[in-house]
């Protein structure tokens, strides 16, 4: 299960986070998934509870997960628009078909709040 392998690799992030912190007690924690990184939030999110239920640390952690956009950068006159579909239609300033599309496919730790 790909999404359990990305919550124990965060959770060891947080772990480390913590450590280096001297905190007793996650309480929130924040990540970012892009719509195009094919994750499951609510299997990451599943994944995350099971290892956050087993560790002293996390057991009262809450995760917080925001699904980004990815962002469409028309090649021809440079312009920056929000996306949330794959690449398609044309460029709104100068009727170009040709984009790329960038962000939207991580998974990115954004905030752990800690006491
Ligand atoms: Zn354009």
């Amino acid at each position: 299960m790909h999404e359990f392998s990305l919550a124990q690799g965060l959770f060891s992030q947080i772990l480390q986070l913590a450590e280096s912190h001297g905190a007793q007690n996650i309480i929130i924690v924040r990540v970012e998934i892009g719509k195009l990184s094919g994750i499951v939030a609510d299997s990451f999110s599943f994944g995350f509870e099971v290892l956050a239920r087993e560790n002293e640390l996390t057991e009262n952690a809450v995760l917080e997960i925001t699904e980004v956009d990815p962002v469409k950068t028309c090649i021809e006159c440079g312009g920056i628009y929000p996306s949330n579909e794959k690449i398609q239609g044309q460029c709104p300033d100068c009727d170009s078909l040709n984009f790329t599309l960038t962000g939207g496919d991580d998974l990115i730790l954004t905030q752990v709040e800690m006491e």
